[in-house]
């Protein structure tokens, strides 16, 4: 079969033998391929280490395998430098660790998924407030793979009223009736409920928009999908 050409971001690399690195890639097309580049760290190969190097977005050929196993990826060439220092590079890095985490390596139609990444790399760099842009992707990843947070209506019941409780377990709002009979809710001011369904529509591009968030509103924001990924993506 000829090679498939993929635009991707390195979600993980590790070096292997003298000269090669085992990689996780999350493509534009064709999912997550778990795959060896051969050979890309022998200098007389002139490669620029960054088209093999964790979080790079990078251009290369996948020979795709019929049955599981490492893919062999080709002709790595860097397309865009995602390379950040300081607290950017420690975002960054936590992002593609989670999407590591999150997504097994498998072929699924990875367009949407693959562009929230490239977007997010791109409005890192214009940050201020690191934390905005760690709670929003995170959240619309988590979103994105069908783990809420849902917010429109009482998770038990189906109320829409009094919708100031939220569940982890649930993936999303529950009502202060019944809050009661749901152990794992906890509560949250109204406003904080708003500001999550704000966030979830809010475009990538527009995050910096949101210049500052409050330390209380930061705290129940990620305890909200810390909570979501405890109960249904660390099992
Ligand atoms: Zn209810």
């Amino acid at each position: 079969m000829p090679p498939t050409r993929v635009r991707a971001i390195i979600l993980k690399r590790i070096n292997f033998r003298e000269t090669s690195v085992i990689v996780n890639l999350l493509t534009d097309s064709i999912g997550k391929i778990h795959g060896i580049m051969k050979g890309v760290r022998n200098p007389e190969k002139k490669i620029p280490p960054l088209a093999y190097q964790q979080g790079s977005c990078i251009e290369a050929f996948v020979y795709l395998k019929p049955r599981s196993g490492l893919e062999l990826v080709t002709k790595p060439e860097v397309i865009e430098i995602f390379n950040f220092k300081g607290e950017a590079s420690v975002l960054w890095r936590r992002l593609l660790f989670q999407l590591d985490r999150f997504i097994p390596a498998a072929r699924f139609n990875s367009k949407e998924i693959y562009d929230l990444l490239v977007q997010t790399g791109f409005v890192i760099s214009k940050t201020k407030d690191y934390r905005v842009v760690e709670l929003i992707i995170t959240q619309r990843i988590l979103l994105h793979l069908g783990f809420g947070p849902f917010l429109e209506k009482c998770l038990v019941c189906g109320a829409k009223e009094n919708l100031y409780f939220f569940s982890g377990k649930l993936g999303g709002a529950v009502c202060a009736k019944c809050h009661q009979t749901e152990i794992t809710s906890f509560r949250l001011p109204s406003r904080h409920i708003q500001a999550l369904r704000f966030f979830s529509k809010i475009p990538i591009a527009q995050i910096q928009m949101v210049k500052y968030i409050s330390e209380g509103l930061y705290k129940n924001l990620k305890k909200c999908l810390d909570e979501i990924i405890e109960y249904h993506l660390m099992a």
